[in-house]
């Protein structure tokens, strides 16, 4: 499944937060390289359409889509010269499909800075450039090898031409993300800043209730998402039972966990969306790519079904919900059969008819 790897300097909340997501003991210690071996953290997506399709369909479970965070270890200045844990790190984020920047925009003046402040901008800017040196390094080594192969073969002259561009792109001080650049020619490459990236502002109650400082910050990552949340409270809430993590919530201004918001950013990121089969073993949300088929979307149950995909019977979750029953909304022609050309909608609501 994708992943995202949370990358983030030294004392930022990284152990915190990922304490928060995996509710594991991930060591959480104020010291630089304290994260060491990248670990995976599993977060379930919330959706609340599953429990509306439980209750219609009497299903005996619920199982929502999840979202995978990878724990990456601390970066700091030099990562791309092979300083501290530069060369490891590096080949960790190369293997994580989106890249979740933890940036500490919480004061305390207990946990000490790496840079001795707390400035945003700077923080992301030190990671930024990291990852840019290191595919500038890529770049560096590949155009030569390119510009001999393009000589003999036309097709590596689309290659190289994107290679080209991109070192253009680098070297102006921008991600190939930020910069919208297409990933397809160069994904051979495997470029770190071609992956989608996505913020967490790791604040206190100060920025949290801060609405113009929020949409600062907002501004500063676009076109990456941004989540605002606070790690320590993350972490208390998992604690308590569910009317004492209401008020505490409620008590900073909040009307959802923070990890609920991650979740779904972190899902909007990986380009995923989801599909819902409902009945009575369990309501359930499948993870697809954006765009993808109807059978690519049966092939996520089984790959058997892709293969041997005849339709798919789908009703939107909407008309389903508005109908009451999947009977009334057949019969109020509402559920389709759609072939196999069908591009999934997020929240269809789906039968699939197949051979084995
Ligand atoms: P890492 O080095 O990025 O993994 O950072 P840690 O998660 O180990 O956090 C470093 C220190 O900051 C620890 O003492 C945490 O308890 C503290 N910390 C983490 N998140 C917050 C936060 O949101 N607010 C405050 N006040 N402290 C935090």
């Amino acid at each position: 499944s994708l992943t995202l790897g949370i990358v983030g300097l030294p004392n930022v909340g990284k152990s915190t937060l990922f304490n928060a997501l995996t509710r594991n003991d991930v060591l959480a210690a104020n010291y630089p390289f304290a994260t060491i071996e990248p670990n995976v953290g599993v977060v379930p997506l919330p959706d609340p359409r599953l429990d509306v399709l439980a209750r219609m369909f009497a299903s005996a479970k619920v199982v929502p889509a999840v979202v995978s965070f990878v724990d990456i270890a601390g970066i700091v200045k030099g990562a791309s010269e092979g300083a501290g844990l530069g060369n490891k790190f590096l080949a960790n984020i190369r293997e994580s499909d989106a890249i979740c920047q933890v940036v500490r925009v919480f004061d305390d003046p207990d946990v000490v800075h790496v840079d001795g402040r707390i400035d945003a901008a700077a923080d992301i800017e030190t990671i930024s450039t990291e990852l840019i040196l290191a595919d500038l390094q890529t770049l560096e080594k590949a155009v030569p090898r390119l510009t001999k192969e393009a000589r003999m073969q036309k097709d590596r002259r689309v290659m190289l031409e994107a290679a080209e561009a991109a070192a253009e792109i680098l070297n102006s001080g921008t991600t190939l993300f930020a910069a919208g650049v297409d990933r397809e020619p160069l994904r051979e490459l495997t470029l770190l800043t071609t992956k989608p990236f996505l913020y967490v502002f790791n604040a206190d109650e100060g920025v949290l209730s801060d609405e113009s400082k929020r949409k600062e910050l907002t501004e500063l990552v676009a076109p990456a998402d941004a989540v605002f949340l606070d790690a320590k409270v993350e972490a208390e809430l998992l604690e308590l039972d569910e009317e004492s993590a209401r008020e505490l919530l409620e008590s900073i201004g909040q009307d959802e966990p923070g990890l609920h918001a991650l979740a779904r950013a972190g899902f909007h990121t990986l380009g995923l969306q989801t599909y819902l089969t409902a009945g009575p073993k369990e309501s359930r949300a499948w993870t697809i790519k954006k765009g993808a088929t109807a059978p690519q979307a049966a092939g996520v149950i089984h790959t058997d079904f892709e293969r041997g995909f005849i339709k798919a019977e789908i009703v939107s979750y909407e008309d389903l919900v508005e109908a009451g029953s999947m009977n009334a909304a057949k019969a109020a022609g509402k559920v389709r059969m759609e072939g196999k050309d069908y591009v999934m909608a997020d929240g269809d609501v789906v039968e699939f008819r197949f051979n084995v």
